[in-house]
């Protein structure tokens, strides 16, 4: 008996891709974006090709598929369906030209920067971004004559001393991490693109949904989409989403150090980006009605959320943001120790890296750079706030508050 069956000749990526209606909006297009699984597999979802090697009838068809690579499914590293599905809803909910995956947020990071940077070559940082990235910077990509300097984000003045005639990159992570200071984006975009130099923006505290970098004019919006986007705390995964003129060197780079996201990650990476925008309204309400609460709280001096009306960023938020996520962070009137036993004693918050999932986090943090009182101790609290009842954490931190300070 002969059987027919799929060739994979017959699987263009340009074909699977529906674009979408111009008009719907980012919630809309998740869920009715079905990538084109439906009639080419009858399923809304991709099915997971678990797979390196794809079997073709001749050669001739080998190299037909290999020659057209960008579109074809030839190997696994270079992308299945199931990536691909992943890839064009990001696109569709950002705008981005191209979305180019990596196994993590840091590796996401690291292909963006490398495609823009070569030997003799200097990348400007601004002050307080994910120290994993400042290390890459520092250990690893100095070895290849690449060079760094950090400046503070929030002083356009700063920033135009900063830069020098080998300048190529202008990286910026907004809000920076914990202290969630906010630059004038807009602003710093402006001042670079002049200059010729890439912008390369960190978007993960606000997700493509909220992030604004791409439509300011950056060249990549990377995210960590470990946190928000997969959701769940049950898998690694990371993105860079580019427009313009570097993205082409950005496709090349991530294929020549072959990076891939595995079928797995990416079908999880999928799932969670489905219901970003319900999961993302609900945390960033829940964490702005905490943070207005701890606000008001004797034992907190300030409380670190640009969305709070009176923070010395909000205005910058309003601009840069469509809208705000759950994490934030307080300074808390206690020293390590008795901020720790604070953390500890919370029990709907448990202690751990990373945000963004479904359950809420809290991180103990020396103050550094955030405000701190004029006289006693104090402690940087961050607070990743999950998809619990609000009132329910609200009691939680009140307890802990007791138990902790009587
Ligand atoms: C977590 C994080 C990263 C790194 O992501 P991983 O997936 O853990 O490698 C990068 N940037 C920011 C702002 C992060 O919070």
């Amino acid at each position: 008996m002969s059987t027919t069956r799929l060739s994979p000749l017959l699987i263009d990526r340009r074909q699977l891709h529906h674009p979408l209606d111009a008009e719907a909006s980012a919630e809309t297009a998740l869920i009715h974006a079905d990538h084109g699984m439906r009639e080419a597999f009858g399923t809304p979802n991709p099915p997971v090709f678990r797979t390196s090697t794809v079997l073709f009838e001749t050669q001739a068809d080998f190299e037909h598929a290999h020659h057209e690579q960008d579109h074809a499914f030839v190997y696994g590293r270079v992308g299945s369906p199931t990536s691909w599905a992943l890839e064009d809803a990001l696109r569709a909910i950002s705008g981005a030209e191209l979305a180019v995956l990596a196994p993590s947020g840091l590796a996401a990071i690291h292909v963006a920067l490398a495609s823009v940077l070569g030997t003799g070559e200097h990348v400007l940082v601004t002050a307080g971004v994910y120290s994993p990235t400042e290390r890459l910077c520092r250990e690893t990509l100095s070895r290849f004559g690449i060079r760094h300097s950090i400046v503070d984000g929030l002083s356009l003045p700063a920033i135009e001393a900063a830069l020098q005639p080998d300048t190529r990159a202008l990286y910026v992570e907004s809000p920076a991490s914990n202290t969630l200071e906010v630059p004038d984006l807009q602003a710093i975009i402006a001042l670079a693109r002049a200059r010729g130099i890439a912008v390369l923006s960190d978007d993960t505290w606000a997700t493509p949904l909220y992030a604004r970098s791409l439509e300011f004019g950056a060249d990549f919006s990377i995210h960590a989409a470990t946190k928000y986007i997969v959701g769940h705390s049950d898998a690694m995964a990371g993105v860079v989403l580019a427009q313009g003129p570097h993205a082409a060197r950005l496709l090349q780079t991530a294929r020549n150090f072959g990076l891939c996201l595995a079928p797995d990650e990416a079908y999880l990476a999928l799932r969670g980006l489905r219901t970003l925008p319900v999961r993302l309204r609900q945390q960033g309400e829940s964490a702005l009605a905490l943070a207005a609460w701890l606000a008001q709280q004797p034992q907190v001096h300030a409380v670190l959320h640009p969305a709070l009306p009176g923070n010395p960023h909000h205005a910058n938020w309003q601009r840069n943001f469509r809208g705000s996520s759950g994490l934030f962070s307080f300074v808390l009137r206690a020293d390590k120790d008795k901020a720790s036993a604070f953390a500890s004693a919370l029990r709907y918050f448990a202690v751990g890296a990373s945000w963004g999932g479904y359950e809420s986090l809290v991180r103990v943090y020396p103050p550094a750079s955030a405000p701190i009182p004029e006289e006693g101790p104090a402690s940087l609290v961050r607070l990743s706030i999950g998809l619990e009842n609000p009132d329910d954490l609200r009691a939680d931190l009140q307890q802990a508050f007791t138990q902790t300070f009587g």
